[in-house]
């Protein structure tokens, strides 16, 4: 196996959806907060458009590596409706999910020893994504005492003359840690004094709650234009996940390198999907804010019942829809006989004492937390608690 390839490790957040899906497909009633992914059926106009594309013979064919020219369109009047960036289509590549993006982002910008700095728990794609394009991701840990976000403080600590670029995400994964205008701002500043590359991840763009607010790191910032690649997907916001269409804003020099890469990699994007994610991202916000709403009532429930529970701390957060509680103070401690010495074994032990499938810390470089996803239903949600509740119950001293 190639050096590259051996240096990087699967995704245990897949990998615990696999685990949690085998056991339930042999039966067991396992419930799983391992998911990334909105519970919701794909709005309907969605579904109907694809069928409209499937019958006609126009998609039928390759299309252009960089997407349908009306997506790239109306991706353009999205952004601006969104977030208010204006930019040009022919900055924008159609990428196989916003995860294609990432890759191809660093692999478009990235050579050997430039390090990136990954605020940390990070999205665990990231720093393999950077190994594979042969840099270097250099983890910048914010722990709950910042409610996860990283200060330019700590990014200035972390810099060297090697450094190339900042994965910046607000909403974030897993942490739903929401930046306030004013700490992108700075981070923006910081970018643009030190001449760095910013990927700006905001797939959770519309996953926001109470008072919070997302805000564009571009459109905060300016000045980081011409060194900045946007990241963004139909997965989240209009239930998409399986229909991979995400996209990637980019100066023209690097949309164009993404779309030469892209043309020998993957060539288009599956036109159906294309049509699709341009039927979800031109119709209206409806079926996001009713999502929003069922999101926003389960992060309430799952704060409250999981600070419950003597040794986890929970954090409210205010995006995406994760939780990300600390379990540092069981660590060390036995649970029916069985200790528990670290985050990932509290997951074993959850998934096979209690039959709740959850993340630990460790798969987002941070040991000692659990990251539950609450894009499940409210019961589900409310007994898979529960039985964690109960499971722990049993610690022993
Ligand atoms: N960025 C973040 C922060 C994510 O959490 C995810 C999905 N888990 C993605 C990107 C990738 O999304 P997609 O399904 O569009 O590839």
């Amino acid at each position: 196996m190639s050096d590259r390839v051996a240096s990087i490790t699967e995704s245990a957040t897949l990998a615990v959806d696999a685990r949690a899906k085998a056991l339930i497909r042999a039966g067991r009633p396992v419930i799983t907060f391992g998911s990334g992914e909105p519970d919701f059926p794909t709005p309907s106009h969605v579904v109907e458009a694809a069928a409209a594309a499937c019958a006609d013979p126009r998609y039928h064919r390759y299309s252009a590596s960089g997407g349908l020219p009306e997506l790239r369109e109306a991706l353009a009047a999205k952004t601006l409706r969104d977030s208010g960036y204006d930019v040009d289509a022919s900055r924008i590549v159609v990428t196989n999910g916003a995860k294609q993006a990432v890759h191809q982002a660093f692999a478009a910008l990235l050579n050997p020893g430039d390090e990136v700095l990954v605020p940390a728990p990070y999205w665990p794609t990231y720093p393999e994504a950077i190994r594979l394009a042969g840099a270097i991701p250099v983890p910048v840990f914010a722990d709950e005492s910042t409610g996860y976000r990283v200060t330019v403080e700590q990014l200035q600590r972390a810099r060297t003359k090697n450094t190339a670029m900042l994965v910046f995400s607000s909403p974030a994964n897993p942490t739903g840690a929401v930046y306030d205008r004013a700490a992108i701002r700075a981070i923006g500043d910081w970018v643009a004094e030190h001449e760095l590359w910013v990927i700006s991840d905001e797939i959770y763009e519309h996953m926001v709650y109470g008072d919070a607010e997302f805000h564009s790191l571009p459109v905060v910032t300016p000045a980081v234009r011409d060194r900045c690649v946007v990241v963004n997907g139909v997965a989240k916001s209009y239930a998409m996940p399986g229909w991979r269409v995400g996209w990637a804003i980019a100066p023209p020099d690097v949309s164009g390198a993404m779309t030469t890469l892209q043309s020998h990699a993957t060539s288009n994007v599956c036109n159906i999907a294309q049509a699709a994610a341009s039927a979800a991202v031109s119709g209206g916000l409806g079926a996001v804010s009713v999502m929003r709403a069922a999101f926003d009532r389960r992060r309430r429930t799952i704060v409250r019942m999981l600070n419950e529970i003597d040794g986890v701390d929970c954090p409210r957060p205010d995006g995406a829809f994760y939780v990300f509680a600390s379990v540092k103070d069981l660590l060390g401690r036995r649970v029916r006989g069985r200790r528990v010495g670290t985050s990932a074994e509290l997951a074993e032990l959850l998934l096979d004492e209690a039959e709740v499938a959850v993340v630990p810390g460790e798969a987002f470089g941070t040991p000692g937390y659990l990251r539950l996803s609450y894009a499940l239903h409210d019961d589900d949600l409310v007994e898979g608690v529960d039985r964690i509740r109960r499971l722990l119950a049993d610690v022993e001293e």
